[in-house]
C-alpha cells in the first residue's frame, strides 16, 4: 500500500530530487501536482504519469480536498508560503510534509501545528538529515557514549549563492538569509545528535556592505550554543563563501567528523579514537540512501500505522525559536537564554 502525494511547487528541489526519489520509494507515490506554470506542469505530469485532472494551479489548491487519491501534500514552496499552504492543506483534509525551514516565525509554526491538530492531520518537517544513515550513526555513537562524553562541537554550512533576484534574498519569502536556509542544518543536526536542547545562545551577524544580495537578508552568522550537559557548539553559516558543509564532535576519548555532512550524496564519516599513545582513525563506509525517498517513506509509514513522525511540527517550531534567539543575541550584542526543555517534553 502506497500513500498518494500532491507536490506543491515545481522548483529545483522538486524537479531534481523529490520527483526522481519516488522511484526508490516503497510506501509513497506521486499522484498530483500544484504549480503556477501550466506548461511546466504538463511536461512533468507526462513524465511521471500524473492524470491531467490531478494537476492544479495555486488558485485551485483547495480543490485537492476532492481528490481521493491524495492523502498527503508535500510543500516545496518558498519559506514564506509554508504556513499558508500547510494550513489550507490540512483544512482540505490532507496530511502535510513541509520543507525546511518550517516557516518564517515561531508564531507561524505554532499556527501550522494548531491547524493540523484541529483537522486531525499529521504534520512532518522534511529534515532529511535525521533519516539518513551516516548522521544517524553519529547520533548512535554519541547516545551510546562510544567516545565518552561530548565536550564540544564545531559545525559549518555555507555556500556561495549568487542570483540576488532569487526569493532566497527576499525577506518576506525567505524569512532570513543563510541562517534559516543552510545554518539551520548545523542547529538541527546538533540537537538531533545530542538529543538535548540549548539553554543559551550568543551570535554575531555580518553582511558585506553594498553587496546587492544582502539588502534584505544576512550573509553570515556565527553563533555559539550552550547545552545543559556542558557541551558547547560553535556554528557558522554563510551565503558568501565556497561550499563547506561539515561538523566535528569532540568527546573524551575520540572525535567524530562528518565532512561533508549535509549534501544529498557522498557524505563521509570518520572517527578517531585513542589507542594507547596512538590515534586510530577509521573511515566508515556506509552506503548512501536517497534522503528524500527515505523521509517520504517514513511519513507514509506514520500515516499507514498511525504513528507520530520523528520530525513533527514541534521540531520545526523549536528550531525557529532558537533561530529567533540567535538573531536577538546578534541584535542586542549579548547572550540570550532559552527556556529549559525537559526530557518529558521531548518532541518524540
Ligand atoms: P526554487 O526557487 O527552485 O522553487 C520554488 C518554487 O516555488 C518554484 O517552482 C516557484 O515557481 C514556486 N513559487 C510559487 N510562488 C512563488 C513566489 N511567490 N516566489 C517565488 N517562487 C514561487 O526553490 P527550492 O530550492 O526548490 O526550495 C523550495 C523549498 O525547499 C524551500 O523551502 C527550501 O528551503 C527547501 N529546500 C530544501 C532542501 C533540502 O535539502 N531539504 C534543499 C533545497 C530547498
Amino acid at each position: 500500500q502506497r500513500i498518494g502525494y500532491a507536490i506543491v511547487g515545481l522548483g529545483h528541489l522538486t524537479l531534481n530530487q523529490i520527483l526522481p526519489a519516488f522511484g526508490a520509494c516503497t510506501k509513497s507515490k506521486v499522484v498530483a501536482l500544484v504549480s503556477g506554470s501550466p506548461e511546466k506542469m504538463q511536461k512533468v505530469a507526462t513524465q511521471y504519469g500524473i492524470k491531467k485532472e490531478s494537476c492544479y494551479s495555486y488558485a485551485d489548491y483547495d480543490k485537492l480536498r476532492d481528490n481521493k487519491e491524495v492523502q498527503a501534500i508535500y510543500i516545496v514552496l518558498p519559506n514564506g508560503m509554508h504556513a499558508e499552504y500547510t494550513i489550507r492543506g490540512a483544512q482540505a483534509g490532507k496530511h502535510i510534509l513541509c520543507e525546511k525551514p518550517m516557516a518564517n516565525t515561531a508564531q507561524e509554526c505554532q499556527a501550522m501545528i494548531d491547524a493540523c491538530k484541529k483537522a486531525d492531520r499529521k504534520l512532518m518537517i522534511a529534515y532529511r538529515i535525521q533519516y539518513e544513515p551516516h548522521n544517524k550513526m553519529v547520533r548512535d555513537m554519541v547516545q551510546k557514549e562510544q567516545f565518552g562524553k561530548v565536550k564540544s562541537i564545531i559545525a559549518n554550512n555555507g555556500q556561495n549563492s549568487d542570483n540576488p533576484k532569487h526569493w532566497r534574498f527576499n525577506k518576506a519569502l525567505a524569512g532570513g538569509g543563510a541562517l534559516p536556509d543552510v545554518g539551520l542544518y548545523c542547529l538541527n543536526t546538533i540537537r538531533f545528535v545530542l538529543g538535548e536542547e540549548p539553554s543559551e545562545v550568543v551570535a554575531y551577524v555580518h553582511s558585506t556592505p553594498d553587496d546587492p544580495r544582502f539588502k534584505e537578508v544576512e550573509e553570515q552568522v556565527n553563533w555559539l550554543m550552550k547545552f545543559p550537559s556542558g557541551v558547547q557548539a560553535s556554528c557558522a553559516t554563510s551565503y558568501g563563501h565556497h561550499d563547506d558543509k561539515n561538523y566535528k564532535v569532540m568527546a573524551d576519548t575520540g572525535w567524530i567528523k562528518m565532512d561533508p555532512a549535509f549534501p544529498y550524496t557522498g557524505l563521509q564519516l570518520e572517527t578517531s579514537q585513542a589507542q594507547g599513545t596512538e590515534n586510530q582513525i577509521i573511515q566508515h563506509k556506509i552506503a548512501d540512501k536517497d534522503h528524500f525517498s527515505t523521509e517520504m517513506d517514513h511519513f507514509s509509514e506514520c500515516l499507514l500505522e498511525n504513528k507520530v513522525p520523528f520530525t513533527p511540527g514541534e521540531e520545526g517550531l523549536q528550531d525557529q525559536k532558537i533561530i529567533e534567539a540567535i538573531y536577538q543575541s546578534a541584535r542586542e550584542g549579548k547572550p540570550v537564554k532559552l527556556p529549559a526543555v525537559s526530557k518529558k517534553d521531548a518532541f518524540r
